[in-house]
């Protein structure tokens, strides 16, 4: 096939601006295309050579294309440089150098789509030293071969300019009229491409095979497929009744989403926009060969940061260090991360995306040996909003950014790229941030693991209730201490040690160790939030709540200059909580 003909079709397509007529023009092409390059055809409309998940780029810098324009036009670097600046479109620069040799292109063979397609492979695929040189000289014997139009077309493909605006969706609908017998057939061609994010895979089974085909269409290993995402309400009675009266709440872990795709010991990992982002996770890799038990899988999890010595969820912004691309062990070692799992899409060759959730859910329980870094979501079943409401709270307290409620109805397949009401997220409408520090009792602890063994994990800390003369808790905070306020920690808090809790301490959580309500430190928090585990200001604000300070941090001063006493009260907690709101409303 010629790729003259290409360069026709997007010439018209850029004329329009209505998707129809857009369509239309894909549909031409498409049925005049060959079966064996259909895949190859789809990929280049879309300026590319190969699906986004490979992550294999032409990359051609502008600079190298004003190069090869320059040498197969036989002029000089300067004046295409100067064309593109009024030009602004390398291009149309291209097409306008080439137009004047027009003369010696008659005389060339006809460039095809194979012949363009194999060049541009070669050149995605050149790397190292000499690479330049290499991409330079293919680039320069395509342009010479090429008519001035297809010029055009080609320096725009290769430099990532050529932007037809077709979107998947256009293309499914061309394919969909063009041979899958109609408009109908377009689920059953989405649906492919939703569980393979490969349109060229699709055009060529659809070709070849036909509609059956397609309807037979699996997952398969390798290739990710298109997230499932979810809607949102600001309520638990209307979630509820959305879903049918019941569901599965799950926290919503505040982190990065990540499809793993496991066969055998080849572990793939793709990112929410189907990225290939294995190498900025080495460690995650080595987690899940250890847990995950089967031969191939395709599960989704949400990766968090962790406080490497206490477990505890860090926010978002600490898993954005993990975003490089060197200096990853470094990297993996301050930022060390935990997967929280929350689907199975395919176990031991069974595609299980259609199956009901209830059911994923069971087979991804079975095939996962939970550790401290390898865990599954955290969830309730309820058809109770206050259950619903309170188990939010927990998530919120713990870190999360809230809950996802989904179905668990026979229909609950997994709909792959979909935004659907299968799934609903409960989130706040607002977050705010904690600028003062506090002055809190420590009147419990934790013992501390791996790392922390020996020592304290984790303080429970507790504010001043100056009405009721008690301590009550509002947070357990185990980071911003230093090794040495580690080693000394026990040793400091011996003779405040009680064996058991302090008939002033009002305290719903169990903690290893108590305290007399003697030792004061400075914590800053990052906001403070309704809680349903602490007792601080319980029932003041809510019915049923307390109050929480959300990822609490040691600021490094000890008080011994306060008594207890002198603590931050309960009422100054629910005033910062009451500032915090009035910033919002
Ligand atoms: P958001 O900003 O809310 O994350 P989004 O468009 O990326 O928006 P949503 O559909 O709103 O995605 O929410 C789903 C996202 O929540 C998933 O992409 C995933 O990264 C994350 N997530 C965290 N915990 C879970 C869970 N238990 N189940 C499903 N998704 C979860």
């Amino acid at each position: 096939m010629r790729y003259s003909r290409l360069a026709e079709t997007y010439e018209k397509i850029e004329s329009t601006t209505k998707r129809l007529e857009m369509t239309d023009y894909l549909v031409e092409l498409l049925k005049e295309t060959p079966k064996e390059i259909i895949d190859k055809v789809v990929y280049l409309t879309q300026g590319k050579i190969y699906p986004d998940f490979v992550g294999l780029e032409i990359g051609v810098a502008e600079k190298l294309a004003i190069k090869a324009i320059a040498r197969a036009a036989g002029k000089r670097e300067k004046e295409i440089e100067e064309d593109l600046k009024t030009s602004g479109d390398i291009g149309e620069t291209a097409q306008k150098f080439m137009a004047k040799k027009a003369q010696a292109t008659l005389f060339q063979q006809p460039l095809t789509v194979e012949k363009v397609y194999q060049t541009l492979e070669k050149m995605a695929k050149t790397v190292g030293a000499g690479s330049m040189d290499m991409k330079l000289s293919l680039l320069a014997g395509l342009l010479t071969a090429a008519t001035s139009k297809e010029a055009k077309y080609l320096i725009r493909t290769v430099t990532g300019n050529l932007r037809l605006g077709i979107a998947d969706m256009t293309v499914l609908d061309a394919l969909a009229i063009a041979y899958g017998g109609g408009k109908e057939s377009r689920c059953y061609i989405e649906r492919a491409y939703n569980i393979s994010s490969d349109l060229g895979k699709v055009a060529k089974i659809l070709v070849e095979k036909g509609l059956e085909g397609i309807k037979r269409f699996e997952v398969s290993i390798g290739k990710p497929i298109r997230p499932m995402l979810a809607e949102r309400l600001s309520t638990p009675e209307e979630i509820l009744e959305k879903l049918g009266g019941k569901c599965i709440a799950e926290y919503k872990y505040d982190g990065e989403r990540i499809q793993t795709h496991k066969d055998g010991e080849k572990i793939t990992l793709f990112s929410r926009r189907l990225e290939n982002i294995s190498d900025q996770y080495p460690d995650a890799i080595q987690l899940i060969r250890q847990s995950v038990k089967a031969q191939t899988a395709i599960l989704e999890a949400e990766c968090v940061a962790i406080d490497p010595d206490t477990g505890e969820m860090l926010p978002f912004q600490e898993l954005m260090h993990r975003r490089r691309k060197y200096g990853i062990a470094k990297a993996m070692e301050e930022y060390p991360i935990a997967l929280y799992f929350f689907d199975l899409l395919y176990l031991n060759g069974k595609d299980l995306t259609l199956q009901p959730y209830p059911v994923r859910r069971r087979n991804l329980e079975a095939v996962i040996q939970q550790t401290e870094r390898i865990r599954i979501a955290e969830y309730i079943i309820t058809d109770n909003p206050e259950e619903l409401e309170k188990f939010f709270l927990k998530a919120i307290e713990e870190g999360c950014e809230g809950l996802l409620c989904k179905s668990i109805a026979g229909d609950s397949i997994y709909q792959a790229g979909a935004r659907g009401w299968q799934w609903i997220k409960y989130k706040r409408d607002y977050k705010s941030e904690m600028t003062d520090t506090v002055d809190l009792v420590v009147v419990g602890a934790f013992h501390g693991r791996g790392r922390r063994a020996g020592t304290y994990g984790a303080l429970l800390l507790a504010a001043y209730d100056s009405e009721e003369d008690s301590f009550k808790t509002v947070c357990k905070c185990g980071s911003g201490f230093t090794d040495e306020d580690l080693e000394k920690l026990p040793k400091k808090m011996k003779k405040h040690q009680i064996l058991k809790k302090h008939p002033r301490v009002i305290s719903t959580i169990e903690a290893d160790v108590w305290f007399e309500p003697k030792q004061v430190i400075e914590v800053i928090g990052a906001e403070i939030t309704l809680s349903p585990v602490h007792t601080c200001a319980l029932n003041i604000i809510r019915e049923g709540s307390g109050l929480a300070i959300r990822f609490p941090r040691f600021t490094g001063n000890y008080r011994p200059d306060k008594a207890a006493e002198d603590a931050t009260t309960v009422k100054e907690i629910i005033e910062m909580y009451q500032r915090q709101l009035k910033k919002f409303e």
